[in-house]
């Protein structure tokens, strides 16, 4: 195994005992700095790391300067990747040097209570990875065992990245009564109401409506109207358009009767509130954002009760989920490279951080995803990335309704 170690990242690095990578050394003090390659112990893997992903869930960490399940000081940082083996730890027999990979951030222990009962989102020893923003990664041999997938040829480094937090979005539909294991999906004719048009959001718009849903987008910001009808929304409200969002969202469900299910992607308390208001009698309220700790909401008993409604919250993916996000991305219906709006080197991400924290003017498009290289941009990345922005669709968009919070809440 230490041979094999050496055959790895030693012999392709020559001397190189350090990379680039980034750290969080305290509230919005994130820094680049040299720190060792890390090395495949048993059962584990050292990836290159070909495309890294920002992530709402990680501007709430830089902002807090903590996680309390996922990450603490001092560590490295970043949980949305795929890369290279470039080294495999003794008694790895699923992947070999050279193989292109996307390991996903977690892995459940498939022993404890949760686990048994099909919830190992909620495993009480869910192991997180994290250190994507930086040369090389090591993957844990539990992460590697159950949540490591291959990726095809065809299939970039920065669009497999995708599949952790659309992992999240597929496990909030598919606990909400949405199917993606049908090829056709859903075909009821249902309609959903998405709150909100940040990261979550838009993964929200458009696995919906993949799955058949009608989805109707309750957006902030002008520029997120293309972006949500982009991403197939049917209908949009802008809330400042509108003297009352609730009254206006249901008018555009079947009869004003309300949405069957409404995903809350906002994370704030008055839109938990709204969602709640935006279903149908008989509906499905899933409060996916996760709005700041100790935060509470008063919510109307009656209509709950003369309603029938179900309440329910999501949070985080099991490795069914990631499956079926990875085989939805890989299937090319799920448009993973229009989230991509920017991109940039490691050496630059403590300014994209501080960039993430500032929610652009009105008119000015804010970032959905930006794409970490940390070996240096690709040839021909700066004129993709131009034609990107010049698309139709309007790299308009997130900053929006999404606002960090709890974006992300899903990890
Ligand atoms: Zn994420
Ligand atoms: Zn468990």
């Amino acid at each position: 195994m230490v041979r094999s170690a050496q055959q790895g990242v030693r012999r392709e690095e020559g001397v190189r005992r350090t990379m680039r990578a980034a750290v969080l050394r305290g509230r919005e003090d994130l820094r680049i700095e040299d720190v060792p390659i890390p090395e495949a112990g048993p059962g584990e893997l050292v990836l290159r790391v070909g495309a890294a992903l920002t992530c709402g869930t990680d501007l709430k960490v830089y902002r807090r300067g903590y996680h309390a399940k996922m990450l603490t000081l001092d560590r490295l940082f970043g949980h949305e990747l795929a890369g290279t083996v470039v080294e495999r730890g003794q008694g790895v027999t699923d992947f070999s040097i050279g193989d292109r990979v996307v390991p996903l951030n977690s892995a459940p222990c498939d022993q404890c209570f949760f686990c048994r009962n099909q919830q190992q989102n909620l495993c009480d020893n869910l192991l997180f990875n994290n250190g994507a923003y930086a040369e090389f990664i090591r993957i844990p041999a539990r992460i590697v065992e159950k949540n490591t997938l291959h990726l095809p040829d065809s299939l970039s480094f920065e669009d497999a990245a995708l599949t952790e937090p659309l992992a999240c979005v597929i496990r909030g539909l598919e606990e909400s009564g949405v199917s993606f294991a049908a090829a056709g999906g859903d075909s009821a004719e249902r309609t959903a109401i998405v709150l909100g048009a940040g990261p979550i959001g838009l993964l929200f718009i458009h696995a919906a409506s993949l799955a058949g849903l009608q989805v109707i987008a309750v957006v902030k910001r002008k520029d997120q109207i293309a972006m949500a009808r982009h991403f197939g929304a049917r209908d949009v409200v802008r809330i400042s358009d509108v003297p009352d969002p609730i009254a206006a969202a249901r008018a555009l469900t079947p009869e004003g009767r309300g949405a069957d299910i409404v995903l809350e992607a906002v994370a704030t308390t008055e839109t938990w509130q709204w969602a709640v208001r935006m279903a149908r009698k008989g509906g499905l309220i899933n409060l996916f954002g996760g709005p700041p700790s100790g935060a509470t909401v008063t919510l109307d008993t009656n209509l709950i009760h003369y309603s029938d409604l179900t309440l329910k919250a999501s949070f985080h993916h099991t490795p069914a989920t990631a499956r079926r996000a990875f085989d939805l991305i890989v299937s090319g219906r799920f448009r993973a490279h229009d989230f991509h709006t920017g991109m940039a080197m490691i050496e630059d991400l403590p300014k994209v951080f501080r960039a993430m924290m500032t929610r652009p003017a009105e008119g000015v498009n804010a970032e959905i995803k930006t794409i970490i290289f940390p070996g240096g941009l690709p040839d021909g990345a700066a004129e993709t990335a131009a034609g990107r922005a010049g698309d139709a669709v309007a790299k308009g968009n997130a900053g929006a309704m999404s606002e960090g919070g709890g974006d992300e809440p899903a990890l």
